[in-house]
Parts: structure tokens; sequence; C-alpha cells
């Protein structure tokens, strides 16, 4: 693989949006990282250029077929001014898990590593510094044949763009009710759902619809046979507490390895607080909070960092957890994982990497 990354600056900045309305996914920064893949040449010419539409033929692939992945992950400003990543080395080898599952080649999981500190390097004064604020980062790859036709595709672009973002909380973390969802499912065994593709998320839009116009925030969704046992929160993995004991849903190929999860999971473990990684069912959720042993829930992920469950409804049945107020170990981990990525907290784990 070509090493040296090309860079051509914009000659036309934007203006940079108001820190105190980014909202999610709304502004992009002025350049964007591409990188092109050929049978013949592999993964080649890697560029830095101005953030501008792609020139695609409407037979392209991509609008066809779903061969497509994805990654998600930060770049937060510390008080200090530096830069820094978050665990972006698990989030590259990542791409790698979901591009074998898409039949889409590999790539050097260092190498996408510097192409995001290049390109975050490249546009720094877009990390925005307010509290809360972070500087969103969407690497993606997308099949690039003008071919209509179910088979891999034999060209591709892997291509990094990136937001600045609001603070997923403007009003305070607060517990969101959830919706159990029991017809819909998101993804089945021997599936795509351990691999980040939007075909995942085109599944889950009609639940997630139908969940918010019963005033639910996000569906939980069970497994895809039995509908019993339980996947992950909205597009978060899920834990809960119960007699002090955290469980989560062991990795199934039917979720998603969230590197928040592992991240939450390692924090546990250091302050022996007990864990469990297995399959729990919805019914045993249930009995434990009418038994009045569940104590908390909470949903992990790069977006909200920790979501605490308030309430869950399943089949009709309601339910309030810790009386609908963040419990403490979601606090905790709330507290210490946003500590690191902003630089506040000592990184024991080596977790964050700085953009120079
Ligand atoms: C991205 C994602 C997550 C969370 O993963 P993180 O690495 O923690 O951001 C969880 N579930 C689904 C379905 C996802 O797509």
């Amino acid at each position: 693989m070509q090493k040296s990354i090309l860079i051509e600056l914009t000659k036309t900045p934007k203006t940079k949006p108001d820190q105190n309305n980014l909202g999610f996914g709304h502004y992009f920064s002025d350049h964007m990282f591409i990188m092109n893949y050929s049978t013949e040449k592999g993964w080649y010419d890697p560029r830095i250029i101005p953030y501008a539409p792609l020139e695609l033929e409407p037979s392209t692939m991509v609008f066809h077929y779903g061969q497509i992945i994805f990654e998600g992950l930060k770049a937060y400003r510390t008080e200090d001014g530096r830069v820094l990543l978050f665990r972006p080395d698990k989030n590259m080898e990542r791409i790698n898990r979901s591009n074998e599952r898409l039949c889409i080649p590999p790539f050097d999981p260092g190498f996408g590593v510097e192409a995001i500190k290049t390109i975050v390097s490249v546009d720094k004064e877009w990390v925005p510094d307010q509290e809360g604020t972070s500087l969103y980062i969407r690497p993606f790859i997308i099949p690039t044949d003008p071919y209509l036709g179910v088979r891999p595709s034999n060209t591709y672009q892997f291509i990094i763009i990136l937001c600045p973002v609001g603070a997923y909380y403007p009003e305070g973390i607060n517990p969101v009710k959830i919706y159990v969802e029991t017809r819909y499912v998101r993804a089945v065994k021997g599936g795509v759902g351990y691999a980040k593709t939007p075909g995942n998320y085109a599944a889950s839009l009609k639940a997630q619809v139908e969940a918010n116009q019963k005033g639910f925030t996000q569906v939980l969704w069970l497994d895809g046979v039995e509908k019993k046992y339980v996947e992950e929160v909205g597009t978060m993995n899920v834990f809960f507490k119960i007699k002090g004991e955290v469980i989560t849903p062991s990795l199934e190929d039917s979720i998603l390895a969230g590197i928040t999860r592992d991240s939450a999971l390692q924090l546990l473990k250091t302050w022996g607080v007990p864990i469990r990684e297995r399959k729990i069912s919805i019914q045993e959720i249930y009995d434990a909070h009418s038994q009045g042993t569940l104590e908390e829930a909470f949903g992990t992920g790069t977006a909200a960092v920790i979501s605490p469950i308030g309430e869950l409804s399943w089949d009709g049945r309601r339910i309030s957890i810790n009386q609908g107020e963040i419990g403490k170990v979601s606090a905790e981990l709330y507290r210490t994982i946003t500590g690191i990525q902003k630089g506040v907290l000592k990184d024991d784990p080596g977790w964050t990497v700085e953009v120079k």
C-alpha cells in the first residue's frame, strides 16, 4: 500500500458553524480523505482533498446492493487545546471484520489510523471546544463498479468525512423510555448484525418510527428467532445491573461489538464490579424488577457514551428502573469515559491518541 497521503488544501474555507447549535450530523469540515481500491492495484492513491460532492454513475453498485460498511468515532478538544482520539485502532480493526462479512477487501488498520490522524490534523480547527462538543469522524467504504448484478464489486472508495457535533445531552444526562420490540427484528443469526453496515440501520427504521410515535426514544431489540433474549438497544449495546452484578449480552453474530461496550467492561473489571457476558432474557429482567433486584440499565455507544434507561415497555407492561433516575454505575462510567476522552482524567488504560 502506498503510504504517503497527498494533501490538496481548499482555496475556499467555510465559515464554521455556531458551537451552541451544532446538533448532530449537520455540518461538515473543509476536507475529506479518499483512497481507491482496484483488484490490480489494491488500495491506492490516499489523498486529502476539499470536501465536495462525489461524481458517480447512477449504475454504481453503491446505489443498488448495499455492499457498504462504515465506522464512527470522535476527536475531543482538551482544556489545554490538544486534540485526542479515543481508541481509533479498535474502529479500524472492526472495519476489517465488517469488510470480511461484506466481501470487501481488507485494508491495513494501522494505515487507517494514520489516515484519521492526518485528516483530523488538517481540519484541527474544526474540533470544537465547548462543553460536550466533539468532532465526529465517519469513515466508510463504498463499492464503485458501474455494474448491475449481485456480486462483490471490484473497485471501492474508502472515504473519511468530519462533522463537528454538539453535546448529546444539552439538558444533562436523562434516562430514556425504551420500547421492547416484539414484532420487527434487527438482525438474525448468520446475518450481518455484527458488521457495521447500513442494511442493519435500514432494517431498524420502521420499528424506530413506530416506537417514537408511541412516545419512546428507542427500541430494545430481542433475538430474531425466539424474540426472547435481549440483543441491543437502538444502535447501542445494552447493560443491566441485577443484584450487584453487571450483565451484558454475550457477542453473538447478531450483535455489534461496541468499543464503548468493551471500554465499560474493562473499567468495571478494574473497579472490581462483578460482570457477566451471557444470554439474558427479557423475562429475567422483568422478574428481577418484580423481585426488586433490577438496579440499573443503560446503553453504550460512541454518540451518547452512556445512555441510562429509565423505563421499559414490553407487551404492554411498563416498568420503571431506579425510579427513572441515572444509576451510580452508569454515572461513574459516563464520568470516567468522558473524562478520559477529554483529557480531564488520567488515561490509565492508554485509550487516547493525540493528533498533532
Ligand atoms: C456502532 C454501533 C454500536 C456502538 O458501538 P461503539 O463502538 O461503542 O460506538 C452498537 N450497536 C450498533 C448496532 C452499532 O452500529
